[in-house]
């Protein structure tokens, strides 16, 4: 029998541990930080929940994600791509 091994990580947001594949995936491309919709981006990534509550969360965690992907970005910076996420959610329903 085969067991296909699963990565496990834990959401930024709020620490919960699930497969990779069951969060969003955030990385960086150059300096700036963008979504990796398709897991495919080489590097460091961060993984949050697909929810609101742990996008918010992140939020108000300054500098937890540039921690998180060791790289440096202003903060506001961060806020807008966080802030960014949630209205996608949002708008998804
Ligand atoms: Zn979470």
């Amino acid at each position: 029998m085969k067991t296909k091994h699963v990565p496990i990580r834990s959401c930024l947001g709020c620490g919960e541990k699930k497969n990779k594949g069951e969060f969003l995936r955030i990385g960086i491309n150059g300096e700036r930080l963008v979504m990796d919709v398709n897991g495919k981006l080489p590097g460091r990534g961060a993984y949050v929940c697909r929810q609101t509550e742990c996008i918010t969360s992140l939020l108000r965690k300054k500098g937890k994600l540039s921690y998180a992907l060791r790289i440096s970005v202003p903060h506001f910076e961060e806020e807008d791509f966080l802030c960014g996420i949630l209205r996608a959610l949002e708008s998804e329903g």
